[in-house]
């Protein structure tokens, strides 16, 4: 008998309730938290078995401890913000629980993008037998996973090392964001990192571009390249890699808007003066914007996410691609999400199937590439994530 606690109601608490519901067998017990109830009460009347559902100040962290130790879950599933991760870290150690979130935390004041914070629990959680699993959504998650899995399979050794997440979907709005709008700014302005040779190289903000030609009909579009944290724990769990990086596909109507917020100040971090009171551009612009969750019913096409790698196997070069295509439309028909909340929400709820199954499940804070990528690979399959793999001949992005 499993019982899970899910802490935010957002696009990706919403999936990850939808697909928990759905397998009861497994998450026997379900608890929706978040800071707005009437978001997780909305949430629960959509499913088809009943949850419960509380309101949680998820920085508040003895209040937190009080409610874990009465809720008793086995497992606390952190789809809040990142910038809640350390705050739920301590709670569940505190209060015995094991943990899981899809990001990495980052401090409110400061767009960082590092794993050493919650690397830096490493000691507690196994001393207190407990399992922190680390990024387990899509990109991070998946991309992770895809890259364990051909390390195990198909490749003796990985060189190259390229994430190309598209969205080739189309919502209709001026400018909207995917996912939570402050994260997705944030994370989208900062300097663009690779890793090279042992050492991070560092691009100005969206200045590296390339044309890709995605499958299965979506064609050609320009990706950026970016940082994303997985390039950290991947780059430090296979030190062979000699070069990481990670591309993102942006349409120029999205660029466009984001240069001129940038250069009116819209998407800055740090509190301005406005009569008489303190406000984070970024945090006004977000309460502008459309709610991620609202653009559901109105986006359509594709996303593709995956990972190019080039390598070496039985003292032969190999090229090998790996995605997933996941269609906006056929996932709101099914957990009334658009693809992206719905890609990170499947794999979370397959990493919590993961760790309450018991084949993931060992003490100390460990990111997914760590782990046996198989019986994650099967269950993408088997829960509205296919994938895809081919030996394409020739793709460079040299
Ligand atoms: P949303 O902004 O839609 O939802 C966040 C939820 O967390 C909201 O319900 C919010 O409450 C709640 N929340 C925020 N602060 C607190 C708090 N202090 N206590 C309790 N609840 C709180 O975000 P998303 O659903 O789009 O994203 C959720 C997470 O998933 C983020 O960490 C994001 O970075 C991550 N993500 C990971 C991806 C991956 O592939 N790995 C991809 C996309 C997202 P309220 O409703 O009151 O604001």
């Amino acid at each position: 008998m499993s019982k899970v606690v899910i802490i935010g109601a957002g696009g990706v608490g919403g999936v990850v309730a939808h697909k928990c519901a759905q397998l009861a067998d497994v998450f026997h017990d379900i608890v929706l938290a978040s800071r707005t109830v009437s978001k997780c009460d909305a949430i629960a009347a959509q499913l088809d078995r009943p949850i419960r559902t509380a309101s949680v100040d998820a920085d508040d962290v003895p209040a937190m401890v009080e409610f874990l130790k009465a809720e008793k879950p086995d497992l606390l599933i952190n789809v809040a913000l990142p910038y809640q991760d350390l705050h739920l870290m301590d709670a569940c150690l505190e209060a015995g629980v094991h943990y899981m979130d899809t990001a990495n935390y980052e401090p409110p004041d400061d767009a960082r993008f590092e794993y050493h914070w919650q690397w830096a629990y490493q000691d507690k959680f196994k001393e207190a037998g407990l399992m922190a699993l680390l990024g387990c959504g899509f990109d991070p998650g998946v991309t992770g996973i895809f890259t364990a899995h051909a390390r195990k399979h198909h490749f003796d050794r990985i060189d190259y090392l390229d994430i190309i997440d598209c969205n080739a979907g189309d919502h209709g709005q001026p400018f909207a964001t995917n996912f939570n709008p402050e994260i997705n700014i944030r994370e989208v302005s900062a300097k663009g990192r690779y890793w090279e040779n042992g050492a991070w190289q560092e691009t100005d903000p969206l200045s590296v571009r390339h044309v890709f030609d995605f499958p299965e009909g979506i064609g050609e579009m320009p990706m950026y390249l970016m940082y994303h944290e997985e390039l950290e724990s991947l780059t430090k769990h296979l030190p062979e890699i000699k070069r990481a990086r990670f591309w993102m596909t942006f349409s120029d109507n999205y660029l466009k808007h984001l240069e001129v917020l940038e250069n009116v100040g819209m998407t800055r971090i740090d509190p301005v003066e406005f009569n008489g009171q303190e406000i984070v551009p970024l945090q006004f612009l977000k309460a502008l914007l459309p709610d991620p969750s609202s653009l559901g019913p109105l986006t359509k096409g594709k996303t593709c996410i995956g990972c190019l790698i080039r390598g070496e196997k039985d003292g032969k070069p190999r090229q090998y691609y790996i995605y997933n295509i996941s269609d906006h439309e056929a996932c709101y028909a099914e957990v009334q999400s658009q693809a992206i909340s719905y890609t990170t929400g499947v794999p979370a709820m397959i990493g919590a199937k993961m760790m309450l199954e018991g084949h993931w499940m060992q003490p100390g804070v460990w990111n997914v590439e760590q782990l046996d990528p198989d019986p994650f690979m099967a269950d993408l399959n088997k829960y509205g994530l296919p994938w895809v793999e081919t030996t394409p001949e020739s793709v460079s992005l040299d």
